[in-house]
C-alpha cells in the first residue's frame, strides 16, 4: 500500500526517524515487525507498487514488471504502530556519505512530509518456538529497532542479554525492556581501534561475555558475518544446539541490494 511521510526527525547522529501514514487496515505484528520499502529511483514519477502482497506473489509481480520501472526495495523494522490511525514509526540508520548511501538510507535522510512510498507488511521473524530459561539478542544497528521490539514483548519474568553495536555512543536510544534484560552497549566511536567492520566489536563482546549455562533461546541479526559468526561461536564455542538459535543476515557490509 502508499505510505505517506508526515514527520521526519534526526533522532541522533546516525538515526533518522520517519513516520508515515495512510496505512489503512495496518496490524501490530509486535516483537520485530518488518515491512519492506519501496522506493522510487532517479527518473521515475511513478512508484510502480506489487499489488500482489503474498510472500512470493510480489517479488514474481516485481520481476515481472520492466527494468526502468521497477521501485527500489529495502526491508526495514517497525519501530511503534499505531494501528488505529494507520501510522508507523521507523528508524532509518544514515550510513555512508552522499554518494555511497544507497536509495534507502538516502531517502530517510531527505524524507519530508508529503513524500510518498510504497508499504508491504511482512510480520515477525522472532519466533522461539521451543522451552527456554533465557534470551540472548545480539545485533548492529539495523538491529537495534527489532531488539527494542523484542524486549518490549517479553514476559514480565523475562532474563536475559541484548548485545547492541552501535556506530556511535550517542546512538544509544532508551527503550522499554524487563529488569531481568542485561543491554549491553557497544558503540564503535569509542572502541581504541578505528579499522572495525560494523559488527566485530559486537562479536568480539559475545565472545568474552560471561552468560548462563541453562537453555537459551537466541536471535543473531544485523550484517551478515555478525549474524552468521554469533550462531557459529554459540553453537561451536558453547554447545548451543542449533534450533536454539535463528539469525538473520539484514545487510552485507559494502554489498548494496540488488532490487
Ligand atoms: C528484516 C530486516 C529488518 C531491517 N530493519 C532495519 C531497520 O529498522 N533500520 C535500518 O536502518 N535497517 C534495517 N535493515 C537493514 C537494511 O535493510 C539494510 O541496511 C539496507 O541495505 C539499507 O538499504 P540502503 O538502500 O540504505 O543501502 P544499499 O543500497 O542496500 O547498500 C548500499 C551500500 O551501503 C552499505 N550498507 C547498507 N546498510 C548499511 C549500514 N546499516 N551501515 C553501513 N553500511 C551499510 C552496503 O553494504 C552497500 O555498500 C533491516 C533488514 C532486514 C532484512
Amino acid at each position: 500500500m502508499m505510505a505517506e511521510v508526515v514527520k521526519s526527525k534526526h533522532i541522533s547522529p546516525n538515526f533518522v526517524r520517519l513516520t508515515l501514514a495512510g496505512l489503512d487496515g495496518l496490524e501490530n505484528w509486535g516483537a520485530d515487525h518488518w515491512c519492506r520499502l519501496f522506493f522510487t529511483r532517479e527518473g521515475q514519477d511513478v512508484l510502480a507498487l506489487p499489488t500482489r502482497t503474498s510472500e512470493f506473489g510480489w517479488y514474481l509481480q516485481y520481476l515481472a514488471t520492466p527494468k526502468a520501472r521497477r521501485p527500489w526495495v529495502r526491508a526495514y523494522t517497525v519501530r511503534n504502530a499505531r494501528t488505529d490511525v494507520g501510522e508507523v514509526d521507523m528508524d532509518f540508520v544514515i550510513h555512508g556519505d552522499h554518494d555511497s548511501m544507497g536509495p534507502g538510507a538516502k531517502f530517510a535522510l531527505e524524507a519530508k512530509p508529503g513524500d510518498r512510498l510504497g508499504f508491504l507488511d511482512q510480520g515477525s521473524a522472532f519466533t522461539p518456538d521451543h522451552p527456554h530459561d533465557w534470551t540472548l539478542l545480539v545485533g548492529d544497528e539495523t538491529a537495534l529497532p527489532a531488539i527494542a521490539g523484542i524486549c518490549r514483548s517479553l514476559p514480565k519474568t523475562a532474563t536475559g542479554v541484548a548485545i547492541i553495536e552501535i556506530p556511535s555512543a550517542a546512538d544509544q536510544q532508551e527503550f522499554e525492556a524487563q529488569v531481568g534484560i542485561d543491554i549491553r552497549w557497544i558503540a564503535r566511536d569509542e572502541s581504541l581501534q578505528s579499522d572495525e567492520k560494523p559488527g566485530e566489536l559486537a562479536l568480539k563482546a559475545l565472545a568474552e561475555a560471561t552468560l548462563p549455562n541453562s537453555e537459551v533461546h537466541a536471535h543473531t541479526i544485523g550484517e551478515q558475518a555478525l549474524a552468521t559468526g554469533a550462531r557459529r561461536h554459540l553453537v561451536q564455542e558453547r554447545g548451543v544446539p542449533k534450533r536454539n538459535v535463528d539469525f538473520v543476515g539484514y545487510w552485507r557490509y559494502r554489498r548494496a541490494q540488488t532490487s
